[in-house]
């Protein structure tokens, strides 16, 4: 029998960067957290400031192994998310997407909870289409390097969709696009955190090929609002929903405009380009709109301001 009926809420990868926003924001909301991570890429360091919290609770768990838990409400954030952390036990990555929402998909089932899983917008790989819309299939290399990733994620949403409907499970599935802000890991290799270290410190900023492929930058409190508003539609809207800043820069733009944030000399040293790099990337969120009543509201160079302020005080580099 359960002692409250505040929401018991299950976030796997909870003490990473976006897991770690979400179990505060969700715990300001006056919900009960069960944070789950194998600390692969995320830390204990994310979520100290809630272990007081009697509302609060830290496992260290892997998802690729099962979860008998009782909780109404599933986000499903576990799996490594920059390209050097994703690539560096390939195998293990892919294991954490299907196996991983298996077992989440599984658990969500025996307890009749609502999941959301983090899809990313990797699905649409090297896109032909501009910008990404839900119906777009994608263009991704299956052999790849990205690849245990990218089609890791897609396996997922087969099985979220599957599992709708062969067991009549409550899903939803978040398409995210780049997003940063504080705690993103230091050395995660993703470039909104490479580009802010590395001016911090005076190093070179490493432009990879020319500069000119383009992101759109979502800061992570936008983002944390999108997941709850989607997590909290009715049983019949199940996405793919698309979650991201419309707002598209070329890499070169962005380094430009860290350096003047920072007021950093740091030069631009060009790199080869990472294979299978997509070009361009652009989320059209006008189904977030019309469905979440939901669009991003920090501009970029407020999110850079917020986040180079995190870095001084916590990335060890000023
Ligand atoms: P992150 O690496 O900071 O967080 C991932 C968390 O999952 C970490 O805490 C890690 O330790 C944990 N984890 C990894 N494998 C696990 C396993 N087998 N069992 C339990 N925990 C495990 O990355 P993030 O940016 O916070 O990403 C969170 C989710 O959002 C990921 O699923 C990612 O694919 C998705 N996403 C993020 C972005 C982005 O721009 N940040 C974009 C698209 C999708
Ligand atoms: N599972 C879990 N927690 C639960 C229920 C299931 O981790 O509370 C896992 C279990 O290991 C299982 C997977 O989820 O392998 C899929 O469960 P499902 O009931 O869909 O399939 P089955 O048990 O028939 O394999
Ligand atoms: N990138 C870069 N320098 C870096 C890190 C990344 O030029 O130090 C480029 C990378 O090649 C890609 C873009 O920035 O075109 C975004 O890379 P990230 O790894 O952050 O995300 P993803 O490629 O998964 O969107």
């Amino acid at each position: 029998m359960r002692s409250s009926s505040r929401p018991r809420v299950l976030i796997t990868g909870g003490a990473g960067f976006l897991g770690s926003h979400l179990c505060e924001r969700l715990l300001a909301d006056g919900h009960d957290v069960l944070c789950v991570d194998n600390f692969f890429t995320g830390s204990r360091d994310n979520v100290l400031h809630l272990l007081g919290n009697p509302r609060f609770e830290l496992l260290r768990h892997d998802v690729t192994f099962p979860l008998y838990v009782e909780v109404d409400q599933i986000y499903n954030l576990a799996c490594p998310a920059s390209p050097i952390h994703y690539q560096l036990d390939p195998v293990q990555t892919t294991k954490t997407s299907v196996h991983g929402a298996i077992n989440m998909l599984g658990l969500a089932k025996r307890v009749n909870a609502s999941i959301l899983q983090a899809s990313t917008s990797e699905v649409y790989g090297d896109p032909e289409v501009h910008p990404q819309q839900e119906g777009y299939w994608g263009r991704v290399n299956p052999v790849g390097p990205r690849a245990c990733y990218d089609e890791g994620k897609r396996c997922a949403e087969t099985l979220f969709f599957d599992y709708f409907r062969q067991h009549g499970l409550r899903i939803k599935v978040a398409r995210i696009f780049n997003t940063y802000g504080p705690r993103m890991h230091p050395n995660d290799g993703r470039v909104v955190s490479n580009f802010i270290v590395q001016a911090l410190r005076g190093a070179p900023i490493t432009l990879y090929g020319d500069g000119q492929q383009t992101r759109s930058f979502c800061y992570v409190d936008d983002l944390i609002e999108g997941l709850i508003r989607l997590m909290n539609t009715p049983d019949e809207i199940t996405g793919p929903v698309n979650l991201g800043n419309p707002v598209e820069f070329t890499i070169r733009e962005l380094a430009e405009q860290v350096l003047a944030q920072t007021r950093s000399q740091s030069p631009l040293l060009q790199e080869p380009l990472p294979q299978d790099d997509p070009r361009q990337r652009q989320p059209d969120i006008d189904l977030a709109r019309q469905l979440l009543g939901w669009e991003p509201a920090v501009p970029l160079a407020d999110g850079l301001e917020r986040t180079i302020d995190y870095f001084r005080r916590h990335g060890d580099v000023a």
